[in-house]
């Protein structure tokens, strides 16, 4: 294998390995809000007959990089033992609904990719999705959209503002109704939400371990073949052998 010498040229090496799985899957795009954070969202799930809910363990994950995350596990208490309430964690009941987000109104700009907006006295970075996202939230939350159902008989009339105000157990969402509207979006047929909400699912409603485990074995493929400074150290030798023919040239017409 030829050497690589700087950050850049295994930073490109990487590049190549993830474009060569780009495209393989999507995992279901999830909203989560932080602190400040709203998203202008349509619920598209019907919350009287299709709502999902049950008992979860969220354990703390970490990601080979370092990223942080929750993963959820059904409580499998009811149909005998759970190894998580063994452990001592203790299960919380959640729901998971599919919405359309419209946008979301980030605190943070990622990579100057999102519009600044500003709202009130604050600057936010409008993220454009139009596209679903499972939404999962836990008892408070299921309170107030039953709530907004029981006043209205039904969440999927109009567009809502959700904001999120406050972290962990001082978390506050609330839901900001517009006036009644038309929903024209076309919806793409969505995986179970009960699959998504505990990963096991991609947005194609195939498996996500069998998906991690094809993109695995597909980066191996490409790692284990030659690197492209390879190609490159052939096209300098082609442009020596280029030069020494250009030199053969000049001596002809200098013998002229
Ligand atoms: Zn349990």
């Amino acid at each position: 294998m030829s050497m690589l010498t700087g950050l850049a040229a295994m930073r490109e090496r990487q590049s190549e390995i993830d474009e060569a799985v780009a495209g393989f899957g999507t995992f279901v795009p999830k909203l989560f809000l932080k602190d400040g954070e709203s998203a202008k969202v349509r619920f598209i799930t019907d919350f009287e007959t299709a709502v999902v809910s049950g008992d979860f363990h969220s354990m703390p994950q970490v990601s080979k990089t370092g990223r942080r995350w929750w993963k959820m596990f059904a409580c499998t208490k009811d149909s005998g033992a759970c190894e998580h309430c063994d452990a001592g964690n203790s299960p919380g009941f959640r729901f998971g609904m599919w919405l359309w987000v419209h946008y979301v109104l980030h605190t943070q700009q990622k990579d100057d990719g999102w519009e600044a907006v500003v709202v009130g006295q604050t600057t936010l970075f409008k993220e454009e999705v139009d596209g679903p996202m499972l939404f999962s939230q836990g008892w408070r939350v299921s309170c107030t959209l039953t709530a907004y159902f029981d006043k209205r008989g039904t969440l999927s009339d109009r567009d809502y503002d959700v904001s999120r105000k406050g972290k962990s157990q001082n978390t506050t969402y609330t839901f900001d109704p517009d006036d009644p509207s038309v929903f024209n979006e076309d919806i793409p047929e969505l995986p179970p939400i009960w699959g998504a909400m505990l990963d096991e699912v991609m947005m194609d409603g195939t498996s996500q371990a069998a998906f991690k485990t094809t993109v695995a074995a597909k980066k191996e493929e490409v790692a284990a073949a030659p690197v492209k400074a390879a190609a490159g150290i052939q096209d300098v030798n082609a442009l020596l052998a280029q030069l020494s023919s250009l030199d053969t040239f000049f001596d002809e017409e200098e013998e002229d």
